[in-house]
């Protein structure tokens, strides 16, 4: 579903993604895992459309999208920081991507709470984001973004702000959904433990470089290099 090119950003005289190749296969979840800094949020975000490739080039289910506005990309992205719209109820930021695309108000209505449900939410349309945990936030951006059915949902360290326990829990809760919904995932972390459990496979960088992709037991097994084999091995 998404072929990534020989794709390349650069912002003034640094390269920040280098020449990565990649293609993400209908229903996996595939992990972008490497160091700070080592380019996976602007290759997401690349792929969302938010930025704009220096060279190379992104297909989503067949398509160039080059030149496609993020909104009219079949995409859904879930941030770090939930980027909630804080003035607006659990219920009407679910709701935001279905009155953009001016579903009636009677189908979003049942759509919302059916969603409300998937994500175990029910009961806390009325309240704002402030009057939320941070992991009943994550879940309401969650719901936001899937609710419109995309083919991809980006996340971007979607867990980085939760603590340990609710980590683990949110975690079981995206293998649940992903099962649920059938929707391919592309998975930003920095977690090495996280990007063993959670995926299908995963795309290891360094410094713009894509290094290894394959499953975590080809990766963990077998490393193609130095950085690959002592990254991995730093996972607890
Ligand atoms: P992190 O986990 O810390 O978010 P990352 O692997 O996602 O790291 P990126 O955010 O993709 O890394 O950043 C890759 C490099 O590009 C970094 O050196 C970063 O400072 C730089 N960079 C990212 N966005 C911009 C920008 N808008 N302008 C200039 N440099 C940028």
């Amino acid at each position: 579903v998404v072929e990534l090119n020989a794709l390349t950003k650069e912002f003034q005289d640094l390269v920040a993604v280098n020449d990565v190749t990649l293609s993400v296969k209908d229903g996996e979840i595939l992990t972008l895992l490497g160091p700070s800094g080592c380019g996976k949020t602007t290759t997401l975000r690349m792929i969302a459309g938010f930025e704009t490739p220096t060279k190379g080039e992104i297909r989503l289910t067949g398509d160039d999208v080059s030149e496609t506005p993020p909104y009219k990309r079949d995409t859904g992205m879930v941030f770090q920081r939930y980027a909630l719209f804080q003035h607006m109820t659990v219920a009407d930021n679910i709701a935001f991507g279905l009155k953009m695309q001016g579903t009636p108000d009677s189908e979003i209505d049942s759509r919302v709470s059916e969603m409300l449900e998937m994500v175990k939410l029910s009961g806390l349309q009325g309240r704002y984001p402030a009057e939320l945990s941070g992991g009943q936030q994550q879940r309401v951006a969650l719901a936001r973004s899937l609710i419109i059915e995309p083919s991809v949902l980006l996340l971007d360290e979607p867990l980085a702000n939760l603590d340990k326990k609710l980590r683990e829990e949110m975690r079981m809760e995206f293998l649940r959904l992903h099962e649920e919904l059938d929707v391919t995932m592309v998975y930003v972390t920095h977690n090495q433990e996280e990007a063993l459990m959670i995926s299908d496979r995963m795309a290891v960088m360094s410094d713009g470089n894509l290094h290894q992709v394959g499953t975590p037991e080809e990766i963990y097994l077998n490393p193609n290099d130095e950085f690959v084999a002592d990254f991995i091995g730093q996972a607890t």
